[in-house]
């Protein structure tokens, strides 16, 4: 538990300015991240919902802008694609069923990003319920490997409002992020760790590594420190989604709904809904 905290605090790489690897987190808007994967003068973007922060980052950084990630069509994943790709020209990979401004590849499960001047090797995994076409990239990129783009699929004790998806569209999509390795870095677009952990910890009060990840999560927010990426280790720890199989988190979300839930996509659908409406 305390390494994964460790190593993701690490692996945050925002203070990695000396080496010429890595992966940084360009904050946009209120609480997204845009990542930006930097392999010696050259450089990715996932989701870049905003250009004017991106530029900045490339220029600071001395980097030139190759490929674009897009995991799915929200307006602060993709604000920024136009202009990026005007000013850079660089590559846009994005979903392939889903509206995008500019995309020049088009992917879905089992395709494969190999950018060997990057560095970068990624598997596309489809995983609807966010939105309807949404993907995510697994694997590595900017010398982190495992690692996982997944946009608002899953987040720090969280996943994504299903705007478009079932429940059990999600259930399985969730599923699929959880059975990458422990070590996979999760790299999700937006800081909604604190107010994801005061839900989790209504669901599980009892769970002693959700509580010390609480604590230190408060801790690196206090010195504006991002909470991620975090690991999937962990995240089989905290997050609820992710354990829906647990006896007392079914019990608890059976408890908030008020009646039996029959399965796990039950199950689900009901801390979904609760997490709806937690203040
Ligand atoms: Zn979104
Ligand atoms: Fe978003």
């Amino acid at each position: 538990m305390k390494d994964s905290v460790k190593e993701s605090k690490h692996s945050a790489g925002i203070h990695d300015a000396g080496t010429r690897a890595g992966i940084s987190g360009i904050p946009a808007f209120n609480d997204n991240y845009l990542w930006l994967v930097r392999q010696g003068t050259l450089a990715a973007v996932v989701d870049p919902g905003d250009a004017a922060p991106v530029m900045a980052a490339l220029q600071q950084q001395r980097v030139q802008l190759r490929a674009i990630l897009l995991t799915h069509h929200h307006k602060d994943h993709v604000g920024g694609v136009l202009e990026l790709v005007e000013r850079t020209g660089a590559t846009v990979f994005g979903p392939a069923s889903e509206k995008l401004p500019h995309c020049d590849r088009r992917l879905s499960q089992g395709d494969r990003v190999t950018l060997p001047e990057l560095d970068l090797d990624l598997e596309v995994l489809d995983v609807p319920g966010h939105t309807a076409g949404h993907i995510a990239y697994a694997g590595r990129a900017g010398g982190v490997e495992p690692l996982v783009f997944c946009g608002d699929t899953l987040f720090a004790s969280g996943c994504g409002r299903l705007f478009e998806g079932t429940p059990r569209q999600m259930h399985e999509s969730l599923a699929k992020l959880a059975a990458l390795p422990d070590e996979t870095r999760v790299y999700c677009a937006h800081e909604y760790t604190l107010s994801n952990l005061a839900w989790a910890r209504a669901v599980e009060p009892d769970n002693a590594a959700l509580r010390e990840w609480h604590e230190q999560a408060g801790q690196m927010r206090d010195r504006d420190q991002p909470t991620v990426p975090t690991t999937l280790g962990l995240e089989r720890q905290v997050n609820p989604f992710l354990r829906t199989a647990h006896p007392q988190v079914a019990a608890a979300a059976a408890a908030h709904a008020g009646k039996p839930l029959a399965d796990e996509v039950e199950v689900f659908a009901a801390l979904r809904e609760w997490k709806n409406h937690f203040r």
